[in-house]
């Protein structure tokens, strides 16, 4: 048996409120609802995080994750909607299985983050656009 929570769900060996469920993905609503109608958007394959996701997942995820997204903009009105997925315990991973939170917004509902602009110079953003561009190969 697996350690993994969202595989246990996956194969239902743990319960799950179900929202959604094809080929390759699963959304459930999450435990914690920061707000009414947060719902994770997983992988049904373990995946530990983006870095992991083979092309048909990656492929999968986001006509879901939007699809649910308009159905949650519908069921309960929010003022917004933020779409927030974490890689690694430094980004706020605390699952260790891939997945996208769908988090219906409302005007002061205490969700926050913080977004520390450092605003470097161009030559720096080239610096680092071809690092990644090296990498990409
Ligand atoms: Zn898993």
């Amino acid at each position: 048996m697996s350690d993994c929570v969202f595989c246990r769900i996956v194969a239902r060996q743990i319960p799950a409120t179900l929202v959604h469920e094809d080929e390759h993905t699963l959304a459930f609503m999450d435990l914690g609802q920061v707000n009414p109608g947060h719902v994770l958007v997983t992988v049904k394959s373990h995946a530990e995080s983006l870095y992991a996701l083979e092309d048909a997942q990656a492929r999968a995820v986001l006509p879901a994750a939007a699809r649910i997204a308009r159905a949650i903009r519908d069921a309960f009105k929010p003022a917004g909607l933020s779409v927030y997925q974490a890689n690694g315990k430094a980004a706020g991973q605390t699952v260790f299985h891939y997945h996208v939170h769908l988090v219906p917004r409302h005007e002061g509902d205490g969700m926050a983050l913080s977004w520390p602009v450092k605003n470097p110079p161009r030559e720096k953003l080239e610096e680092y656009a071809q690092k990644i561009r090296a990498s990409l190969g």
